[in-house]
């Protein structure tokens, strides 16, 4: 099978022709439909996510078609063909992570695409029917970008809706594969009114369009204060903060109120010196990792309503280098997916 190769950091991918992986006992063969070029292996591929082991093949938003069955794995209900979703947090299946329901939190080198061999090839192998999902009607290709996408900020969002009672306001900063589907989110499923912060206009132009009542780009001087006064008297009640460098997290911390919580998804590496002066009275700081397998249910769900927009951008395959290229400098509109 074809599959882009990521030899070593810092390099570029390399078709090359390998061998078709064998579903081992109780796996399934995934023929690939869509794998969405995700700003995770961006960091991967830059050294900035450290710990893959090289050569490798990276693509943890997957959806396609089940191609066979590995011993044992047949009879779970599922046909060679069904039309599948992939979620890709797997884990170990038995610890107190896993066994909660939240096995994207298992372990980071147990995910499909990051340890085991990832989607951007023309086949994958995924570790149990368990990680299935029947696509029921959907595009594979757009339902890639559902399993992380869209996944990761339902998950932030839904972490944040205790926090967004009506008057409030929630800011979302980075408008892009994630915080396209994030604003959604929040207008879908909260009162607050949505600020969004990005400096590229284009991606605020996106963002009004899905909804956002106000935006801000975080350039100006006086960004923190247009925030202020957008919230009005009740205040931020959650950053959800897609970008996660300094400045991204100074802005977000600062904005929120008291109450309030600030929710980090990107994985740029900055930070923010925590301490009680600097950070609201009673506000919570926190991480989110991806999501959990009954959240992509949820998302798939509201996608089927046809209440999501998906800008997705479709691509073959060996066009990888050219996506991940246009990833970087910020010439992706929505979300990328390579179509082997
Ligand atoms: P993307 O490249 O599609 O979007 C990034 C957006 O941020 C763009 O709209 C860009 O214009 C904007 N931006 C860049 N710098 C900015 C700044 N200084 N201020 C405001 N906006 C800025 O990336 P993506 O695929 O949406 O991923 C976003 C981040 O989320 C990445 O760091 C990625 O690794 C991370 N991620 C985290 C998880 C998780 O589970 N925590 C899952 C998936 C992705
Ligand atoms: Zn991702
Ligand atoms: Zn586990």
């Amino acid at each position: 099978m074809k599959a882009a190769r990521l030899n070593e950091v810092g390099s570029d991918f390399v078709i090359e022709d390998i061998p078709t992986p064998e579903p081992g006992p109780g796996e399934v063969l995934i023929r690939i439909g869509g794998s969405g070029a995700c700003h995770s292996d961006l960091h991967v591929k830059s050294g900035e996510i450290p710990g893959v082991a090289f050569p490798h093949t990276l693509g943890h938003e997957n959806a396609g078609w089940i191609e066979s069955f590995g011993p044992g794995a047949e009879g779970n209900g599922f046909e060679v063909g069904d039309a599948v979703v992939v979620f890709g947090g797997w884990g170990c299946g038995h610890c107190r992570f896993c066994l909660g329901g939240k096995e994207q939190l298992c372990n980071t080198f147990l995910w499909g695409g990051m340890g085991p061999e990832g989607g951007y090839a023309e086949y994958m192998v995924v570790p149990s029917v368990r990680h299935l999902l029947r696509a029921d009607g959907l595009d594979p290709v757009e339902a890639a970008a559902l399993t992380d996408a869209a996944l990761t900020p339902y998950s932030a969002v839904k972490k944040a809706l205790p926090h967004l009672v009506p008057g409030t306001s929630a800011v979302l900063i980075g408008a892009g594969g994630l915080g396209q589907y994030g604003v959604q989110f929040l207008k879908l499923l909260s009162p607050a009114k949505v600020i969004v912060v990005d400096t590229d206009e284009k991606k605020r132009q996106t963002a009004r369009e899905l909804g956002a009542d106000v935006t801000v780009d975080p350039r100006d001087a006086d960004a923190a204060e247009q925030i202020r006064t957008a919230a009005g008297q009740d205040g931020v009640a959650a950053v959800l903060d897609f970008v996660g460098i300094d400045t991204t997290m100074a802005l977000g911390a600062g904005a929120v109120d008291r109450l309030g919580i600030f929710v980090l998804v990107g994985l740029a590496g900055g930070s923010f010196p925590f301490s009680f002066f600097r950070f609201a009275a009673e506000a919570v700081m926190m991480t989110s990792n991806w999501g959990t397998r009954n959240e992509l249910e949820e998302v798939l769900a509201l996608a089927r309503s046809g209440r999501l927009v998906s800008a997705i951008e479709r691509h073959p395959l060996s066009e990888i280098n050219e996506v991940f290229e246009h990833l970087a400098t910020g010439q992706i509109p929505g979300r990328a997916v390579l179509v082997p």
